[in-house]
């Protein structure tokens, strides 16, 4: 039988990184960060340092210490011999970062297989993000030296190309199997709150193996979970690995029940403009509001970033970036709102690839939020709230649209959110639907699927599992179970 090893997922919501190894193949089942782990030992200006490579990783548990899987930059830095690669592949069930943040800290060439989806939201966390462990598509080598044209010795850096390397991705198409080793496997499409959601069945000669990634049955696309578990159930697996993130809550949501509580919202409680905060690359709860906003006559401005999202993922958005208007935001010296000002010194406010959306047809300005504020739904969170005091806003509302915060950095981010609001007379308002199945469905998939075994992640409730269902292994870190 194939044995599994949890290295993270384990009484905690994410961070899985679940080692199969089957006969001469080991693949590794998501590969993320745990942010549970993350905030017990650090905080905001409390980072693991760069200059230890992985030392700081490995002390606290943040990535075990296995031979042959992390790059060879950081090991050498290390002071560690060179390792040879000691795992087939990893396979991403989709691109938040409790999934695949960490693929920053592996090899460059063990292939990772993902979704098409997946993969292009991995190339914009790495273009326009400010994290600093975002090597996902590419990796630069770090703790280099090149020589200079002068003969001294330079630092490396993104710019001296001869230096980065591409990551081996495997996009993954819907209903084909791919042969890894001993194993084959079979990429299934999920619905979840990221576009590019995918679970995996994994074909062994001792049996079948299930991982839902996370799941959930109330969004835009929850047919996709439907036909999951049903591919699931044929294959009569003997190990279900399933997320338990909501296993505790009776709760019932519904993607359909946001759309008529934002459009609600707007219709009665907006004077003036409404700001909405959401989870930034949940694009189909961005639809949702592009369709309440749409439904009273106004139409929805996005930030740079989502902007870039949508126009990147193309087809497999489910609107286009003509559909709504881009906040060209004040940046730097904050020259987009003034008057007659050169367009290339306006640029110089702007990363690169921000530059692509400040002029097109479709951009608008601080001025524009002003000048009809009652024509507008606005995309808005904590990062970018400092614009407040350029719109002025009058008699705007604030519909908080994302989860409950569940950590203290969280609580904290949420006071300073408020008091922002109220300085500026917002009142705030909630439509939410989680990205993750209830109890009540999770028990039902459960049983439908049938398992031989079922091993709970992703969860701090894993016990419950044993209220419905008659196999299930509670599982600690790092154990090997055969
Ligand atoms: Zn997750
Ligand atoms: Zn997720």
């Amino acid at each position: 039988m194939p044995s599994l090893t949890f290295y993270g997922g384990v009484n905690e919501i994410g961070g899985n990184k679940i080692l199969l190894e089957a006969e001469d193949t080991k693949l590794f089942l998501d590969f993320g960060m745990s942010f549970k782990i993350a905030n017990t030992y650090f905080a905001e200006f409390l980072q693991p340092r760069k200059c230890t490579a992985l030392a700081d990783f490995f002390e606290l548990g943040l990535l075990p210490d296995i031979e042959g899987i992390y790059r060879e930059d950081y090991l050498k830095h290390m002071g560690r011999p060179e390792e040879a690669r000691s795992v087939d592949a990893v396979l991403l069930t989709h691109a938040h970062a409790d999934h695949a943040q960490y693929i920053h800290f592996l090899r460059t060439d063990i292939p990772i297989y993902c979704t098409e989806a997946t993969k292009i939201i991995l190339q914009a966390v790495e273009e326009t993000g400010s994290n600093p462990l975002s090597d996902l598509i590419t990796a630069c080598d770090a703790f280099t030296f090149y020589e200079t044209k002068k003969g001294t010795l330079g630092r490396v850096t993104r710019r001296n190309t001869e230096f980065v390397h591409e990551r081996t991705f495997h996009v993954l198409e819907p209903g084909e199997k791919v042969t890894i080793g001993s194993l084959e496997l079979e990429m299934v499409p999920v619905d979840h709150s990221l576009p590019g959601a995918c679970g995996y069945i994994i074909y062994s000669d001792e049996g079948n193996l299930v991982y839902t990634g996370d799941i959930r049955f109330h969004g835009s696309n929850q047919a996709l979970s439907k036909n999951f578990v049903e591919k699931a159930k044929a294959a009569e697996p003997k190990w279900l690995l399933s997320e338990g993130t909501r296993i505790d809550s009776t709760q019932q949501d519904s993607e359909a029940g946001v759309k008529s509580e934002l459009t609600q919202l707007i219709a009665d409680r907006a004077k003036g403009l409404v700001f909405v905060e959401h989870p930034i690359r949940d694009l189909d709860r961005v639809n949702t509001i592009v369709e309440a906003a749409r439904a009273n006559n106004r139409e929805f401005a996005v930030t740079l970033k989502l902007a870039h999202l949508i126009e990147t993922l193309g087809a497999l958005s489910p609107f286009s970036l003509s559909e709504v208007k881009i906040l060209v935001p004040k940046k730097s010296w904050g020259l987009i709102s003034k008057e007659g000002i050169d367009s290339k010194l306006v640029e110089r406010d702007y990363a690169t690839w921000e530059r692509e959306y400040i002029n097109r047809a479709n951009s608008i300005t601080c001025n524009a939020l002003q000048k009809n504020p009652e024509h507008y739904v606005v995309s808005m969170n904590l990062w970018e709230i400092n614009q407040l005091t350029d719109i002025q806003p009058e008699s705007a509302i604030w519909i908080k649209s994302s989860c409950e915060p569940f950590s203290e950095e969280m609580e904290l981010d949420e006071e300073r959110k408020r008091n922002w609001l109220e300085h500026f007379g917002i009142k705030e308002y909630f439509a939410h639907a989680s990205g993750h199945a209830s109890g009540a469905e999770l028990k039902a998939i459960i049983k439908e699927i049938n398992p031989d075994c079922v091993y709970p992640v992703h969860t701090e409730h894993a016990e419950m599992f044993k209220d419905f269902f008659k196999n299930v292994v509670i599982v600690n870190a790092g154990k090997k179970y055969t």
